[in-house]
């Protein structure tokens, strides 16, 4: 790829994007130069539910390749791109199949509920799907004669369990960003900044959570802060949030709780790729159909409650 200058490269990108018919969706989390040439940024159901609205006939997915599965999965009529294939989510990856089936051999009789963070095989295998933003108000459908099995991140789980009273049994994983936060973090940048509030994905450890002001989803959190009057906030999510926070909120302050909080394979697309997905049409994320249908069950179930 030729080192051209930027403006040329997103003049090249619109240029390829008109001639596709395409649409460009960013979550918060990727790079600022990608969030600037999206349609649409915001979180992964969003975008997600962006796709399957469109009348565009090829979505390029500027995020992780769960999020491009489930666009796949709701449309599968459109070419879904993902400008770097390697951009996975280790979360994702902490519940791999096999372990997944063993698991359900054991606890033959449980409800369970895969967070959208997760593979599209695994979203099969699940009798709803839900994000950070509904978790509680899927489990409050279930009868509460049910066992919940959560997968895959236990630090939501936690979160979850607590908000809607249930007891869910958490699969034991999560995401290396947010779990990163500790306690003596937050403690430390809440003692220079006092005034603040203190706003954390539900993905951050159970301790973060507790000292926190305001818990909520990507989306949560950015409508949180620009409807409080409050003029200073600490953010406990991944970094990427703070182009759309400062963007929508010129006057307001906003200090990162750690800033360890870097998804790395958020950061893997580059508008250099982006320009080589319009280009080259790949690469391309396809759900086998046997997967996709399971997988839109559970993702059906979701949409219809929420
Ligand atoms: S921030 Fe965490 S959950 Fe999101 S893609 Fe990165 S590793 Fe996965």
């Amino acid at each position: 790829m030729d080192n051209q200058p930027k403006e040329n490269l997103i003049k090249e990108i619109f240029s390829w994007k008109e001639k596709r018919e395409a649409i460009i969706l960013a979550h918060v989390y990727q790079p600022d130069e990608i969030q600037d040439i999206a349609d649409f940024t915001g979180d992964s159901l969003f975008l997600s539910q962006q796709a399957a609205k469109t009348q565009a006939k090829v979505i390029v997915f500027c995020g992780v390749q769960f999020m491009a599965e489930t666009a796949s999965i709701l449309s599968p009529e459109k070419i879904i791109l993902l400008p770097e294939i390697k951009a996975g989510c280790p979360l994702s990856d902490m519940a791999p199949i096999e372990k997944v089936k063993k698991k359900l051999k054991e606890l033959p009789k449980v409800a369970i509920i895969s967070y959208v963070n997760s593979s599209a095989v695994v979203k099969s295998l699940s009798d709803y799907c839900c994000t950070s933003a509904n978790a509680v108000q899927i489990v409050q459908t279930i009868p509460a004669e049910k066992d919940i099995l959560f997968i895959p991140d236990k630090n939501l789980a936690d979160f979850t369990a607590r908000k809607a009273k249930r007891n869910i049994i958490p699969w034991q994983g999560y995401c290396p960003v947010h779990n990163i936060l500790t306690k003596e973090d937050v403690i430390k940048v809440k003692k220079l900044h006092p005034q603040a509030l203190l706003l954390v994905h539900p993905e951050c450890r159970p301790e973060v959570c507790n000292l926190a002001d305001y818990i909520g989803s990507t989306r949560g959190i950015i409508e949180f802060a620009s409807n409080n009057p409050a003029k200073e906030y600490i953010i406990g999510t991944e970094l990427g949030i703070f182009h759309p926070l400062k963007k929508n909120n010129p006057n307001k302050q906003f200090f990162p709780a750690s800033e360890k909080m870097i998804c790395k394979d958020m950061k893997l697309i580059t508008l250099e790729k982006v320009l080589h997905s319009l280009k080259k049409l790949e690469p391309r994320i396809i759900v086998p159909e046997n997967i996709r249908k399971k997988s839109l069950k559970a993702l059906n179930r979701m949409i219809e409650i929420t």
